[in-house]
């Protein structure tokens, strides 16, 4: 994304803001010098469960019942630390030390509010896009979640809560959900927070032994499902998030927690809005995965896929071999994307 061009007062607050991350973080490795090795626990492996600006909060791994939290410190050469990190620690007295961070197998990064990438969590690998009949919902938003996913390279899957509100009026709408995103080869649960049944069973085996987020449109219940999953929680059920709320960007950094019945979840109000997240053009067409043989069979090396001769995507649309829906979904998507980059 292109970086915008600062005014002279955005620029020197950046530099102030610049100079006092400098002088925290050099009067945290004093501080990290006077500690001697004497005064720290054996090395063990953690996990990252929060952070907190200078300090990540670090339990061990992998997870054991009741495992203490402790806030550690870190030396700025390990670089910047997230929820989700797996790492290296020493226990210690009040504080311990981060020693190494071991290579993330996905991480989670969005555009900050001057147009560089920010880590914000790593080592996700289940994305749950919540839908539910009520609000409507849309195949073409769906897409957009499902466009984020894949480029991030982490397995999405759909749930469908709020069963309870399936009726004649959106049976159909709901079957042809199922049934669409099955056939694309993703996985479609279907659930109720009103009552406990064999499919939240089968949510929460899901769930286990994987590291997930809930993204999706508010007021599908993400929250009434975290909470139904994780009852000590208690999430704030039909709260706006603070980025609708505010129109500012949200600052409440991903925290980790455990289902009590095996896995974790990643959490944040930022992290459910992924699908919203900038997108580039050129990761629409990848987001499709029955696009993807046809990336590069195009006659023309540049073809946007539109009317060109030859175009591959096209010819597959027109075999049966990319559906309608699907089609118009990546149209729609891209020129959101094209009106998004005009305005800026
Ligand atoms: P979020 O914005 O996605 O986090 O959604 P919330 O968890 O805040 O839920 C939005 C509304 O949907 C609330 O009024 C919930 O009580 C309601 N809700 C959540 N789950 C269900 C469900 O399974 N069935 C019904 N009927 N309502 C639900
Ligand atoms: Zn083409």
């Amino acid at each position: 994304m292109p970086k915008r061009r600062l005014s002279k007062r955005q620029a020197w607050r950046i530099e102030k803001i610049q100079q006092a991350r400098n002088a925290r973080a050099q009067k945290r490795e004093a501080r990290l010098d006077e500690v001697t090795d004497d005064q720290l626990g054996p090395e063990q492996m953690g996990l990252v469960v929060a952070h907190y600006g200078t300090q990540v909060a670090v339990e061990r791994w992998p997870c054991v019942a009741d495992s203490q939290v402790q806030r550690c410190h870190f030396r700025t050469n390990l670089g910047s630390l997230v929820t989700g990190d797996r790492v290296s620690w020493r226990s210690g007295n009040p504080y311990g030390v981060v020693v190494a961070v071991h290579a993330r197998l996905s991480q989670l990064s969005r555009p900050d509010p001057y147009g560089e990438l920010k880590t914000i969590a790593a080592n996700i690998d289940r994305i749950l896009i919540v839908i539910a009949p009520v609000p409507k919902p849309h195949t073409q938003l769906v897409d957009r979640y499902l466009v984020a996913a894949e480029n991030l390279g982490i397995t999405p899957s759909l749930i469908i809560n709020k069963m309870d509100l399936v009726n004649a009026t959106n049976k159909a709408l709901i079957d042809d959900f199922v049934r669409l995103y099955n056939q694309l080869g993703y996985e479609v649960l279907t659930v109720s927070t009103r009552y406990s049944s064999e499919d939240f069973v089968s949510l929460k085996t899901f769930l286990a032994s994987h590291t997930s987020i809930f993204v999706g449109q508010s007021g599908v219940g993400k929250s009434s499902l975290i909470n139904q999953l994780i009852p000590d929680l208690n999430l704030q059920v039909g709260a706006l998030s603070e980025t609708r709320q505010t129109g500012t960007h949200t600052t409440t950094t991903a925290q980790l927690f455990h289902f009590p019945d095996g896995g974790q979840l990643v959490d944040s109000p930022g992290i459910r809005e992924l699908g919203l997240w900038h997108m580039r053009a050129e990761d629409i067409v990848y987001g499709f995965p029955e696009f993807r043989p046809f990336i590069g069979q195009c006659k023309f090396r540049d073809c946007q896929h539109r009317q060109e001769p030859g175009c591959a995507i096209r010819q597959a649309y027109k075999n049966g071999q990319i559906s309608e829906y699907r089609m118009a979904s990546f149209e729609s998507l891209r020129s959101q994307i094209e009106d998004a980059g005009s305005r800026n």
